[in-house]
């Protein structure tokens, strides 16, 4: 836990979001600024500031992250037409939140990326 840190205090329920998964390794919740109609950020609960400073110890956890994602377009209905899962790392991606997660976006065709 980073005191300082947004996504560690909604995994700790200080600050509200809308949960939609949570077990001991993880939390995931509503996007706040959706950018499709299915939006949803999978947190581990564990501070790490992003895939750049994964450590080979975090294999499983990241997996799990994946899985998770995979489970959850299934329950929010946009697993057959399909769906994006996004790791933005540092600045050059835009990354804005120093805690990593992991994006499920979904729900409408999304454009190509780059
Ligand atoms: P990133 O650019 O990958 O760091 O994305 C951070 C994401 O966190 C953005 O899509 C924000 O809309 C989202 N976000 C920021 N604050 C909150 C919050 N309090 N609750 C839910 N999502 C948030
Ligand atoms: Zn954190």
């Amino acid at each position: 836990m980073n005191p300082d840190c947004l996504f560690c205090k909604i995994a700790a329920k200080e600050l509200p979001a809308t949960v939609v998964y949570e077990d001991d390794a993880m939390v995931a919740f509503k996007d706040i600024k959706p950018v499709a109609p299915v939006h949803v950020l999978i947190v581990p609960r564990k501070h790490a500031p992003s895939v750049a400073e994964l450590a080979p110890g975090d294999t499983l956890l990241v997996g799990e992250m994946i899985r998770r994602a995979q489970q959850l377009a299934e329950e929010l209905g946009i697993a057959d037409r399909g769906y994006r899962l996004v790791f933005n790392v540092r600045k050059h991606a835009g990354q804005v939140v120093d805690h990593i997660h992991l994006h499920l976006i979904g729900g409408q065709a999304l454009g190509r990326m780059a």
